[in-house]
């Protein structure tokens, strides 16, 4: 198993011996069973972003997690990228600070307001769903 992270921050050649990427998928050919695993946040523009490439010819998994009030199953997005709402919500206090208390997350299906309490247990019903 070959694990890469942080993909686009890569440098595109490593000291003339090419792409990092290339590198370490060479390191697989030995082997049967082979894995590559690669993560990154995207860092480079559209069309250049080697992981925005890569997640366009996969199969697009994102990973949902069920909303504990309607079930409904969503990705844990800050800003819906259709909708653009914001579904993270939290509140300041009197000096400027998050209240920790405050800190939600609103469900896409009935727009409650999910307390951070529950994030534990949505996770561990989360699937991956392509
Ligand atoms: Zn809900």
């Amino acid at each position: 198993m070959v694990l890469f992270d942080e993909v686009d921050g890569y440098p595109i050649d490593v000291d003339g011996e090419g792409d990092p990427v290339a590198i370490g998928t060479r390191r697989t050919d030995g082997y049967a069973d082979w894995k590559i695993v690669k993560g990154s946040t995207p860092a480079k523009p559209k069309g250049i972003s080697p992981i925005e490439r890569d997640f366009l010819r996969s199969d697009m998994r994102r990973f949902h997690v069920p909303c504990p009030f309607c079930s409904a199953q969503q990705v844990l997005w800050w800003r819906d990228p259709a909708s653009k709402q914001y579904r993270l919500f939290y509140s300041v206090n009197a000096d400027n600070q998050v209240d920790p208390a405050s800190v939600a997350f609103i469900c896409s299906g009935c727009q409650a307001k999910i307390p951070e309490r529950y994030k534990q247990q949505m996770l561990n019903a989360g699937e991956w769903i392509a």
